[in-house]
């Protein structure tokens, strides 16, 4: 049986990266997509030596035409897509009283515009080529519940979840299931701003080990929800967060 093919977005680092090295482990060929050349490479080289089949197209998530440029690399380098990760994104601190837009514009045109283009794109290319795939959006417990300093990020984050329940509603007459993953905070980079407001102590504490999650741990269920055992997860957004919502 031919080796199945995952598209990752913000592959460069944090959760996006553990779940590269995840899927290669369990013998996915993985496209790896980052808007970020550097660590995206770096990335590339690590796991071709490591074990993988992987390649690296450098995407901004943010244009259409870059995403599908994403897609159509994918399949013409190894013939189909089978899971589109839709996982880049970036954070953003502010106050509602003071705005600063270009960094609320730019926050929704990743994270939420990002995951609607991978979701237009990849159940695009999923249909023509009859491939009954899986498309998986990183969300957030922030896409639950309210948090000070972080307007845009979770207006996109709650967006993201209404848009994996519609996707999953209209694309499930395909085979293709969409699914979302809401992380607690995890120890990757973009939780830097929550450092730089000193509240991240007040973070830990509301994960049930008292700690952040680690990278590996949302790769876990981002793999699992690939599974064929996992069909009857759909249109949902499984926590993936410690209890963080849950008290
Ligand atoms: P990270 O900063 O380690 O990784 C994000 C990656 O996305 C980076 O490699 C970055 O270069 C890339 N990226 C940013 N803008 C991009 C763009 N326009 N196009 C393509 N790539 C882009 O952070 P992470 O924690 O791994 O974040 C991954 C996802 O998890 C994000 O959607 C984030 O909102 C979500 N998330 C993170 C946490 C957390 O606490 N870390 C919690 C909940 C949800």
């Amino acid at each position: 049986m031919s080796k199945k093919v995952a598209v990752i977005t913000g592959a460069g680092s944090g959760i996006g990266k553990a779940t590269a090295d995840k899927f290669t482990e369990g013998g996915f060929r993985v496209v790896l997509a980052d808007v970020d050349e550097t660590r995206g490479k770096e990335v590339e080289q690590e796991l071709k030596e490591k074990r993988g089949e992987v390649i690296f197209v450098k995407t901004d998530v943010s244009s259409y035409e870059q995403v599908q440029h994403l897609v159509d690399k994918t399949v013409e380098v190894y013939g189909t897509i089978d899971v589109m990760f839709n996982n880049a994104g970036i954070g953003d601190v502010g106050s509602i009283l003071e705005p600063d837009l270009d960094m609320y514009h730019k926050t929704i045109e990743v994270n939420q515009h990002g995951v609607s283009y991978g979701i237009f794109a990849a159940s695009k290319k999923m249909v023509e080529l009859k491939v009954e795939g899986v498309i998986i959006n990183t969300a957030s417990v922030f896409g639950y519940m309210a948090s000070r300093g972080t307007f845009a990020y979770q207006a996109s984050k709650g967006a993201v979840r209404m848009m994996t329940q519609t996707a999953a509603l209209e694309l499930g007459e395909y085979g293709i299931r969409v699914v979302g993953i809401a992380p607690g905070g995890v120890d990757t980079p973009i939780i830097q701003g929550y450092k730089d407001m000193g509240a991240l102590e007040s973070m830990k504490r509301k994960h049930i080990r008292g700690e952040l999650l680690q990278p590996e741990e949302v790769a876990g269920v981002a793999y699992m929800l690939t599974s064929p055992d996992a069909k009857a997860v759909n249109g949902s957004v499984v926590m993936a967060d410690d209890g963080y919502a849950s008290f």
